[in-house]
């Protein structure tokens, strides 16, 4: 049986896989089983921060596991301590963190801290998390319940109580009522259209939360690690959240997801915990990641990249206004808003084959999320590759 038939008949049918299989790649560069060549516009969802086949992290991840790949985290483990230091003090906030292994368990872990912040802080017990319209949080019944999308929602309950929807951050303070315990928002709505939220309006509201004892959780499972040109988005916010997600860029690859806070003390030893989180394997490559994309932040080239592929993203757009309808996002989290759904499906697969890697978010947003370390000679050809796949629509 080749790939495709083993697959088909031995692993679930829960995506909607496209007819190809890549075998290697180098930086924005893939290699498909045929031997065919595509640009990747989208790094494996916003994972592969420093490109695919990166010579220092595989490094790092061969030089750890061939000492010690795993033991438990009933013991020190040397990477994960290192780890949590780099994230910590990249983000400049006075935190400290826990890692899991996804997005949806960091987010997890976020609500068990804001959960317990409310059980214990206050005299009535409060419960409740106020999340938005669009949002995406993860697919575990809990963080599928915390995401704003009825659609979402089938099949699966009964769901756990107390997540509230609004419909934007304006509509929040509405919501907020004594059993409030915490809000938790993307600064950047990722899987819901690549959607930034207005800073002004979030730097409000987090005043807001604050003179109410209710917690901010900023998910950053898609806009930490320097997606959007810091850090975090919460620093490009200017904002000082009590407890921030991380997964897909932070691990370059490997599965890690990490929650962050202020409230050092809520958590006691068996509250939470994990068997695979933050073990030497996975914190070995984050610590490689961080020194890699600290580096490129201060070098300028992170910067200077951006620019220049937002500038290309921007020539492609004004020559093809008869497909989108605008240009959103923020850093190398870019977006294109297609004129429908039809359109944007067409978009993608001619872009497929015509060897470039996009990516749909919501129902009409064409995707973009390069690797950070993505150069100009790829870019070129990425954007050259896309104009041709589009230019017979
Ligand atoms: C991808 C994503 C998640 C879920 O991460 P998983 O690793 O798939 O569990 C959660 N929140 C946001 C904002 C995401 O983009």
């Amino acid at each position: 049986m080749n790939i495709k038939e083993l697959d088909n008949k031995y692993v679930l049918p829960t995506y909607a896989r496209a007819d190809v299989e890549f075998v290697s790649g180098k930086n924005a560069r893939l290699i498909d089983s045929n031997g065919k060549e595509y640009i990747d516009f989208t790094s494996g969802i916003g994972v592969v921060s420093v490109g695919h086949g990166n010579e220092r992290v595989s490094s790092a991840i061969c030089k750890q596991v061939s000492e010690i790949t795993h033991m438990s985290n009933l013991y020190y483990i040397a990477p994960q301590a290192r780890a949590a230091q780099k994230i910590v003090e990249a983000s400049g906030y006075d935190m400290q963190c826990f890692f899991g292994n996804s997005g949806a368990e960091a987010n997890e872990g976020a609500i068990k801290i804001a959960r317990k912040f409310g059980e214990r802080d206050g005299e009535v017990k409060r419960y409740k998390i106020i999340t938005l319209q669009h949002s995406f949080h993860g697919r575990t019944i809990t963080t599928v319940k915390a995401t704003g999308q009825e659609a979402m929602h089938n099949y699966f309950g009964p769901y756990p109580d107390g997540f509230v929807y609004a419909d934007n951050i304006a509509h929040v303070e509405s919501l907020l009522d004594d059993h409030t315990c915490a809000v938790m928002i993307e600064l950047v709505q990722g899987e819901g259209g690549v959607q930034p939220q207005n800073k002004e309006e979030v730097q409000a509201l987090a005043k807001l939360l604050m003179s109410k004892n209710i917690l901010l959780i900023v998910d950053e499972v898609q806009t930490g690690g320097y997606r959007t040109g810091e850090f975090l988005a919460s620093n490009l916010y200017e904002i000082e959240p009590d407890i921030v997600t991380l997964a897909k860029g932070v691990g370059g690859g490997v599965p890690v997801g990490v929650v962050m806070t202020s409230l050092k003390g809520i958590l006691s030893a068996g509250d939470h915990g994990s068997t695979f989180g933050g073990n030497y394997l996975s914190t070995a490559a984050v610590c490689e990641v961080m020194d890699i994309l600290n580096e490129y932040k201060k070098s300028g080239e992170l910067e200077t990249n951006t620019a220049y592929f937002n500038g290309e993203l921007e020539k492609f757009y004004m020559a093809n206004r008869n497909l989108f309808t605008s240009r959103v996002g923020i850093g190398m989290m870019c977006g294109l808003r297609t004129k429908n759904a039809e359109t944007l499906t067409s978009v993608i697969n001619n872009a497929r084959e015509n060897g470039v890697m996009v990516l749909k978010a919501g129902k009409n947003t064409l995707r973009f999320l390069p690797p950070l370390t993505i150069t100009k000679e790829e870019i070129d050809e990425g954007f050259k590759a896309l104009s041709n796949a589009v230019s017979s629509l």
